[in-house]
C-alpha cells in the first residue's frame, strides 16, 4: 500500500507546478542582535486537489527520489528570485534582504546547479550576494570532493551557501574544515532543548563559538518560545526564526511584514 501511495503521489507530483497546486510561503529571519527582519527562507507547499494539503517532508523525498525535484527546484529557485527582487524594489530598506532557498542533494548531484543559478540570477536581476542556498549535510557527505568544487563555484559567484539542519549529522565539525560554506543553521531539535538540557545548551554554544571562529555565520530555527530566543543571542548567535518569530506566510502577507 505504502509502494502504491507513493506512485500515485508521484503522478500527481508531474505538472502539479503547472496546475498550480504548488506555491512558496516565506518565513522571516531575524537578527538577533538588533531583531530587524533581515530576509526569508522559501519554503514549497502542495495543495492536492483531493488530499488537501502534503507535508513537504513527504512529498520533497517523492520528487527527490524520483528526480521530479530536478525540473520543480529550478522553478522554485526563479519565483523565489523574482518575489524577493519585486519586494526589494517595492520597500525602501528592504533592498539588502536575503532569500535562503532549499536545494536538494539530487540538484547538486546533477551538476548544472552553478548554471541554473547564474541564469536565474541573470533574468531575475537578484544579486548574488542576496542569494543564499540551504543544503543538508546529507547532501556533502559520500562526495566532498564534488560538492566542494561545485560550492566554490557558487561561492565564487557570491552565492551564499548554508548548511541546514546542522548538528543532525554526527561529521558536522569534519566538514566544515572541508566544505566551504558561509552560516550553519543549528537543528531545532537543539534549539527545542535549550532550555532544558544542559548538553544542547552546551552544543548549542559550542557551535556558534566554533562557527564564529571559522568566520561563519549561525542561524538557530525553530525558536518557538522567548526564552530560546534571549538565550541564543546570548550565546551570540546571528539570525534566528521560528514560530514565535514568524510562522511562513504567503508571498503577499511577507510583503505586508516590510512594510
Ligand atoms: P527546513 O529547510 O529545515 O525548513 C524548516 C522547517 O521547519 C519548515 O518545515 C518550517 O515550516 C518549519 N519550522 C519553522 N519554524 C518552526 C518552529 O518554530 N517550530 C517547528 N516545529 N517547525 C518550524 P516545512 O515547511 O514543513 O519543510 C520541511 C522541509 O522540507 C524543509 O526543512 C526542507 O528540508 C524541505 N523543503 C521545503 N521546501 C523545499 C524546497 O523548495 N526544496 C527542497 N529541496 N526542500 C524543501
Ligand atoms: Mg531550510
Ligand atoms: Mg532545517
Amino acid at each position: 500500500q505504502a509502494v502504491e501511495r507513493r506512485v500515485r503521489m508521484e503522478q500527481d507530483l508531474r505538472g502539479a507546478w503547472e496546475r498550480g497546486e504548488l506555491s512558496l510561503v516565506y518565513q522571516p529571519v531575524y537578527s538577533l542582535a538588533d531583531g530587524q527582519l533581515r530576509g526569508a527562507e522559501a519554503l514549497l507547499r502542495w495543495q492536492h486537489p483531493e488530499h488537501g494539503a502534503i507535508s513537504p517532508s513527504v512529498f520533497i523525498d517523492v520528487a527527490e527520489q524520483s528526480g521530479l525535484i530536478e525540473t520543480i527546484g529550478p522553478q522554485v529557485l526563479r519565483t523565489a528570485c523574482e518575489d524577493v527582487v519585486k519586494w526589494q524594489q517595492a520597500h525602501p530598506g528592504a533592498e539588502k534582504m536575503f532569500v535562503s532557498v532549499n536545494v536538494s542533494p539530487r540538484q547538486l548531484r546533477s551538476g548544472d546547479l552553478p548554471r541554473v543559478v547564474a541564469d536565474t540570477l541573470r533574468d531575475t536581476g537578484l544579486e548574488a550576494t542576496r542569494l543564499h542556498l540551504e543544503l543538508t549535510e546529507t547532501a556533502v557527505i559520500g562526495d566532498e570532493i564534488h560538492a566542494s568544487g561545485l560550492l566554490a563555484r557558487l561561492r565564487a559567484s557570491g552565492v551564499k551557501i548554508w548548511l541546514d539542519d546542522f548538528g543532525t549529522g554526527f561529521s558536522g565539525l569534519s566538514h566544515l574544515r572541508r566544505v566551504p560554506v558561509d552560516g550553519v543553521k543549528i537543528d531545532r531539535s537543539f534549539v527545542a532543548d535549550v532550555l532544558r538540557d544542559p548538553d544542547d545548551l552546551a552544543l548549542t554554544t559550542a557551535i556558534i563559538a566554533m562557527a564564529h571562529s571559522l568566520g561563519i555565520t549561525v542561524v538557530a530555527e525553530g525558536v518557538e518560545k522567548e526564552g530560546q530566543y534571549a538565550i541564543l543571542r546570548e550565546r551570540g548567535c546571528d539570525l534566528a526564526q521560528g514560530y514565535w518569530l514568524g510562522h511562513p506566510v504567503k508571498p503577499e502577507d511577507f510583503s505586508q511584514l516590510l512594510a
